[in-house]
């Protein structure tokens, strides 16, 4: 019997050291469905666009929606 004391799985490579951000974005879908008739509701809502590049949305924040079909507005609060 051989009896190999293989060791190569050192790795020193962690990937995300810090995860806390304080100003960290969600994302708003562009549509959702309309829970009454079961069409498509687009975002009404425009992301915030910094002069660095970013843009999103924060949790918190309010998004709206237009129904295309029954013309319903639906309001969403991001996490
Ligand atoms: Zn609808």
């Amino acid at each position: 019997m051989s009896d190999q004391s293989d060791f190569y799985g050192s790795e020193t490579g962690h990937g995300t050291g810090h995860d806390e951000r304080s100003g960290s974005e969600v994302l708003a879908p562009e549509q959702i469905l309309c829970v009454d008739c079961g069409g498509t509701c687009h975002l009404l809502t425009r992301p915030y666009l910094e002069e660095d590049g970013s843009q999103g949305f924060r949790p918190g924040d309010i998004v709206a929606y237009r129904c295309s079909d029954c013309l319903d507005r639906w309001d969403i609060e991001l996490e």
